[in-house]
């Protein structure tokens, strides 16, 4: 994976996700004191963070960072699945995703979207009640319909 703050997050931009072009120039920091950049092509800051995290997915990383955050201020998952037009479960697989990434992801939210960490704090509570679901419940209807007559 390429490393933060060496390709411009924007797409659109002439320079997106194209590493080491020389385009990217450090932006001071964030209150937080994540390093920021700003991208000489398109004009775009951004925080460290920003460029490593969903890359390559199919929605835009801004749309994805709005829906956390929403989240993160309490609206439900079904509510921005129909206000966004996301189905729940892809909502829900950036939701693990995230979690994944969680110390990066944070700091953009706190950064970016201006929400407190008790806020971001109760993203990860829901992936933790959200994430299990179905493994386990699998592997046992896999094992007793598994019998001849
Ligand atoms: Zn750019």
């Amino acid at each position: 994976m390429a490393s933060a703050g060496t390709f411009c997050p924007e797409e659109g931009c002439h320079h997106y996700a194209k590493v080491d072009e020389a385009n990217i120039i450090k932006f001071g920091k964030s209150k937080q004191g994540v390093q920021r950049y700003r991208c000489k092509s398109c004009g775009t800051t951004f925080a460290a963070t920003r460029g490593t995290l969903f890359y390559r997915k199919h929605a835009p990383v801004k749309d994805i960072l709005e829906t956390l955050a929403l989240l993160a201020e309490g609206v439900r998952i079904s509510s921005l699945s129909r206000a966004k037009g996301f189905k729940e479960d892809t909502i829900l697989r950036w939701l693990r995703e995230a979690a994944r990434h969680a110390e990066a992801v944070e700091d953009v939210l706190l950064a970016d979207y201006e929400l407190s960490k008790a806020q971001v704090d109760g993203l990860w509570t829901y992936v933790g009640n959200k994430g299990q679901k179905g493994a386990t419940q699998r592997a046992q209807t896999a094992e007793s319909s598994g019998v001849v007559p």
